[in-house]
């Protein structure tokens, strides 16, 4: 039964996937919202102009069956279409799967549709935010760009979060409200869902805008104080600071190499918003694991 559930998730998240990749293509850097006279249309190549017909149109699929070429012009498909329909399906059979163990739900409950209602609301607000995180990634890596309103949607997202959480504290396991259970009692001076998410929010946030006017926009962009605020709503205190301190480290680490294999100058742009998304995946996969170890290493 729940193999049967989580295909259909799968081929439904392939599909959401090739839609994202849709709003990708037709993302224009001068606006800094999507157009919805872009989006809507048919999908051609991108070489010839050559109007895909529907056998071409299935997600992952068809680049698989036409060995990544176009079968009109043979020039090559980006990379882009099945690498990001295949994480986009992975979001959704991953997520569910990660929250319910950290949240102490059941698989085969949540699967019946037999978890509480809000739950539910709260594992889509979860998926949701993958996906915008993953458009972030790519759209900022191709543009140098973060649109607004995909900023917008998880702050508005993480308020959703933070209420749903707070609402049903009662229900939760204990420990629940980061992504470091109890070492929030280390890192945080509330023990209460809804400030770790509001000090998230400021901290993140002004952090990033400190950083942002002494290095007069160099270091990093308006789009990334903004994803910072946002991320900050949805991850909350202290978890905001894991995500900050290894997006810096992996961020040098990156600048470092292509410095010294002078592909970049110092001066030349680096997008952030990716070490951004990558840093929150290992928080909220990883990030407990990371602290323990961190402190098994000195005894304590
Ligand atoms: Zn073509």
């Amino acid at each position: 039964m729940t193999s049967i559930v989580f295909f259909c998730l799968f081929i439904f998240g392939l599909a959401i996937g090739s839609f994202l990749n849709v709003l990708i293509f037709r993302y224009s850097p001068e606006g800094r919202f999507f157009n919805i006279k872009d989006i809507l249309g048919r999908s051609h190549c991108m070489s010839c102009r050559k109007t895909l017909e529907a056998k071409e149109l299935i997600p992952l699929f068809s680049f698989l069956f036409l060995r990544g070429r176009c079968s009109s012009c043979g020039e090559r498909i980006s990379l882009q279409y099945p690498i990001v329909e295949f994480l986009s399906g992975g979001i959704f059979v991953l997520i569910p799967l990660f929250l319910n163990s950290f949240f102490g739900i059941r698989s085969v409950l949540f699967f019946s549709l037999l978890a509480p209602g809000w739950y539910y609301l709260f594992i889509l607000l979860w998926i949701l935010i993958f996906l915008s995180l993953l458009l972030i990634f790519v759209i900022d890596l191709k543009h140098y760009i973060i649109p607004d309103g995909l900023n917008i949607f998880i702050f508005v997202s993480g308020v959703a979060l933070t209420l749903l959480f707070a609402f049903n504290e009662t229900h939760i396991l204990p420990f629940r409200e980061s992504f470091l259970r109890n070492y929030t009692l280390v890192f945080s001076p509330f023990q209460n869902v809804f400030y770790n998410h509001l000090l998230g929010f400021f901290g993140g946030g002004l952090f990033f805008l400190f950083l942002f006017f002494i290095s007069k926009g160099k270091g990093m962009g308006m789009g990334d104080v903004k994803l910072a605020f946002a991320l900050g709503m949805v991850l909350g205190w202290p978890d905001i600071v894991l995500v900050s301190m290894i997006a810096f480290i992996l961020g040098g680490i990156w600048a470092a190499i292509l410095y010294f294999s002078k592909k970049k100058t110092m001066r030349d742009k680096l997008p952030f918003a990716p070490f951004f998304v990558i840093a929150s995946v290992i928080t909220i996969f990883f990030g407990f694991n990371l602290i323990k170890g961190y402190f098994l290493l000195f005894n304590l």
